[in-house]
């Protein structure tokens, strides 16, 4: 199935969405607009791809119900800001971050990829290789996943170098 790149409208109204509830709830998003939107609209190509709008920063494992846990806010979403001053993608921070007076640092990723590897069986796995509709890159220092035609000049989450991305799966 063709995903069509959403529009810079539907990405900006996803964004104000998700700002608003943000604002409700007392969360706060990255001070990079440009970031955080980048993220919004991998949650979009996600909503299209797979019926629900899974983190754009991971690999969906098989049916929704395995991936519930993955569905933005996700389950770790508090404990990584609380602990981290961020979630796992960088797309909400906590205060003082939020006002640049932190930087984003690597986040370590707390979802179970191993036992759910057990658990799910074949329908489990990743996303079968070569249906992707872009290739994923992941950062060699942090562990930072993102899916794009190229791998970003700098990794939004630690900051490494571009050299520093390999293919993760394509
Ligand atoms: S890590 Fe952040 S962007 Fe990814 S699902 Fe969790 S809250 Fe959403």
């Amino acid at each position: 199935m063709e995903i069509k790149e959403p529009s810079k409208e539907e990405i900006d109204a996803k964004y104000n969405e998700i700002l608003r509830q943000a604002k409700r709830g007392g969360y706060f998003l990255n001070p990079d607009t440009e970031f955080a939107k980048d993220l919004v609209k991998g949650l979009i190509i996600n909503g299209e791809r797979y019926g629900f709008e899974a983190c754009p920063c991971r690999l969906v494992m098989g049916e929704k119900e395995l991936n519930l846990d993955i569905v933005c806010p996700c389950y770790y979403r508090d404990d990584d800001v609380s602990e981290y001053g961020a979630c796992y993608c960088g797309l909400y921070v906590d205060e003082e971050t939020s006002k640049g007076e932190k930087p984003v640092t690597a986040i370590p990723e707390r979802r179970d990829l191993k036992s759910r590897g057990k658990t799910a069986g074949a329908s489990g796995m990743p996303t079968a290789a070569g249906s992707l509709q872009y290739p994923v890159y992941r950062c060699n220092v942090c562990g930072y996943l993102c899916a794009r035609n190229s791998p970003p000049e700098k990794c939004p989450v630690c900051g490494a170098d571009q050299k520093r991305f390999d293919l993760f799966m394509r």
